[in-house]
């Protein structure tokens, strides 16, 4: 698609990557499902530059994902990976070196927090977790060997918000890298590059498919940041995206805007349907709740608040327990961001890994429970939370 910077985003999200194969004109991307390419030569210099030689370093499917996500979050290139950890470990493992400290916020996805707390010490990275929604946390955390900053907005599970320019401001004045994963909101509602960051990460695996049925991940930057990414980690440690799955985020994409556009409406309804529950004690969503999105910065870094809702009941987890086991449309199920509407106990499933010490401190309680509302009717979706919380 020429001149991609006239288009609106909702333009962009159908065309941009999108071209006919040159072969044969196909107007869908072709799954390139082949491990490596043939060359006609070999020069006394090696072989042909800019050809694709192997598909764990790139392949042309892969291609098409990695040129509309560039084209989507306004990065100069991307590059994609078998799985979202894999692109959050690229990003990490590309900046930092042994010795070296990164700030991470306190709020992470599961496994995110359990390699920054287990993994990364044994790379030699030095890692404090803080509140970075509070600048003065982040301000006296920064060392001489600090190199990066990460952070997810709105966070997993607590859907906490961190102001992404005033955090890429302080970082970039010290001279550090900020990384911010824009799984949540994707970028039909957010933007991190745009605000100063210098990395944007995403598991794929979320609405980017849209469909819970493909793995992936991708990490957008600049080109220098993105070719020591994809020279580095994709090329020698090989968390390569399968050709078949970048076909299906390729395809999931497609729809991303009225995805997530019914995904938040149906949200903001779940929300609102849930803060008038006796047995919900507090209601957890950026739209909804001014305690999460209480700056003029945070309201305007995002023009949605996208589909998670959390929530916590009274009594516990004998409670939410009792809630989850009684419901009948909402699936009990690790993941978000498919058309259906999966939920969760963080404390027991995503983030059974957190000590419940910190756990607790940041607010994943026993009686916490995380709803990825999906594209159903929404009045479907309520009568079953009524249903559940009914049951006695
Ligand atoms: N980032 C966030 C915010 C997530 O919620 C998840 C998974 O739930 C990940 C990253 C990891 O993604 P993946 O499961 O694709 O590795």
């Amino acid at each position: 698609m020429e001149h991609e910077y006239e288009y609106g985003i909702d333009t962009k999200i159908v065309h941009a990557g999108r071209r006919p194969c040159p072969e044969n004109m196909a107007l869908s991307t072709p799954i390139y499902q082949t491990s490596t390419f043939a060359f006609d030569e070999i020069l006394t210099t090696g072989i042909p530059r800019g050809k694709y030689v192997y598909s764990r370093f790139s392949n042309p499917t892969n291609t098409m994902l990695e040129i509309k996500m560039a084209a989507l979050e306004g990065g100069d290139s991307a590059v994609s990976f078998a799985s979202g950890m894999a692109a959050i470990t690229a990003a990490m493992l590309t900046i930092l070196k042994c010795g070296d400290h990164l700030i991470a916020d306190e709020v992470l996805y599961g496994s995110t927090y359990d390699f920054l707390n287990k993994g990364a010490p044994r790379f030699g990275f030095d890692v404090s977790f803080v509140d970075t929604s509070d600048v003065d946390q982040v301000i006296d955390a920064i060392k001489k060997t600090t190199k990066l900053i990460f952070f997810e907005t709105p966070a997993n599970p607590t859907l906490k918000l961190i102001d992404i320019k005033t955090i890429t401001e302080i970082a970039a004045e010290a001279g550090l890298r900020t990384v911010v994963d824009n799984t949540f909101l994707t970028p039909y509602f957010q933007r991190p590059l745009e605000l100063g960051a210098d990395i944007v990460v995403h598991s794929a695996t979320k609405y980017l498919n849209g469909h819970g049925d493909a793995l992936g991940g991708i990490v957008i930057a600049s080109f220098e940041l993105a070719d020591a990414i994809r020279k580095g980690v994709l090329r020698d440690i090989g968390g390569a995206l399968s050709p078949f799955n970048a076909f299906l985020i390729l395809r999931g994409i497609q729809t991303l805007s009225v995805r997530m556009e019914r995904h938040a409406q149906n949200a903001r309804e779940i929300a609102a349907f849930l803060k008038k529950r006796a047995e919900v004690k507090e209601v957890f969503y950026p739209g909804l709740d001014r305690k999460l999105s209480n700056s003029k910065n945070l309201r305007e870094q995002m023009s949605g608040f996208g589909g998670i809702v959390s929530f916590e009941v009274h009594g516990g987890l004998n409670e939410s327990l009792k809630f989850l086991n009684s419901l009948k449309l909402c699936t009990l199920a690790v993941s978000l961001g498919d058309t259906a509407s999966l939920i969760e106990h963080p404390g027991l499933m995503t983030h059974s890994v957190v000590p419940k010490s910190d756990r607790n401190r940041i607010g994943i309680t026993e009686g916490l429970i995380r709803l990825s509302v999906g594209l159903e009717n929404v009045e479907d979706i309520k009568a079953d939370i009524e249903q559940a919380f009914d049951q006695k």
